[in-house]
């Protein structure tokens, strides 16, 4: 019945009807991983000049909750993987004492795969053309919870020229689950106290919806 099950069956049939519990997840993660070899030369945008190497994603490709940042810097740019500079230990941080989970019970993506020179802002057309990416891993891991960390996220999933702070504070319908935006933990480490309590409490909303969410 779940729309995730169209992806291909990878596994072994024995002349019944596969059950999917374990098949879907191997093909999906499958898919997945051909996803992330396909943008690793991506040269759709200007961005792929200035990156040491893009940064796809990271975590569970069956994730429940998934979050979405806005690009690599220079910490995920040399490592390859997201948010693992000083937003990404602060967001970990506030996600286990919220929320109870690590990385490994969620998935990590940004709106752009490559690093802008000088952590300058995304440019609308290098979001265009990384956005079928980000959508793809959404259609992927169908996540029943997706928080957005900011406001190029938030802008880009929602559809919205409404600004982060208009927009945070509650959650909206998304695909087949909710949307929970955020603040950037990066508006945190600037901002302190206000901020911080903000997204503790939109991380609060996003676990409950993950338990609502549940079947
Ligand atoms: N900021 C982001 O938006 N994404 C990262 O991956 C790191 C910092
Ligand atoms: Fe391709 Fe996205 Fe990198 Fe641009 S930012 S080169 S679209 S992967």
């Amino acid at each position: 019945m779940f729309w995730r099950r169209s992806v291909p069956y990878a596994g072994l049939s024995y002349g019944r009807t596969p059950v999917f519990s374990g098949g879907t997840i191997a093909s999906m993660s499958t898919v997945l991983d051909q996803l992330r070899v396909e943008a690793s030369t991506c040269t759709k945008c200007n961005l792929a000049e200035g990156r040491t190497q893009v940064v796809f994603g990271m975590g569970n490709p069956t994730a429940d909750l998934v979050f979405v940042g806005e690009g690599p810097g220079a910490e995920e740019d040399r490592q390859g993987l997201p948010f693992v500079g000083r937003s990404g230990q602060l967001l970990d941080k506030l996600v286990l004492e919220e929320m109870g989970l690590t990385r490994q019970d969620c998935y990590i993506a940004n709106v752009v795969k490559c690093r802008p020179p000088a952590n300058r802002d995304p440019k609308p057309d290098e979001i265009a053309a990384c956005r079928p990416y980000l959508e793809r891993q959404l259609d992927l891991i169908a996540p029943k919870v997706i928080v957005t960390l900011g406001n190029f996220a938030t802008k880009l999933l929602l559809d919205t020229t409404l600004g982060i702070s208009r927009l945070r504070g509650q959650s909206y319908p998304y695909r087949d689950g909710v949307l929970v935006p955020t603040l950037h933990p990066a508006a945190v480490l600037r901002g302190g106290g206000t901020p911080l309590a903000q997204v503790r409490a939109d991380l609060v909303r996003a676990k409950l919806a993950l338990a609502a969410n549940r079947p």
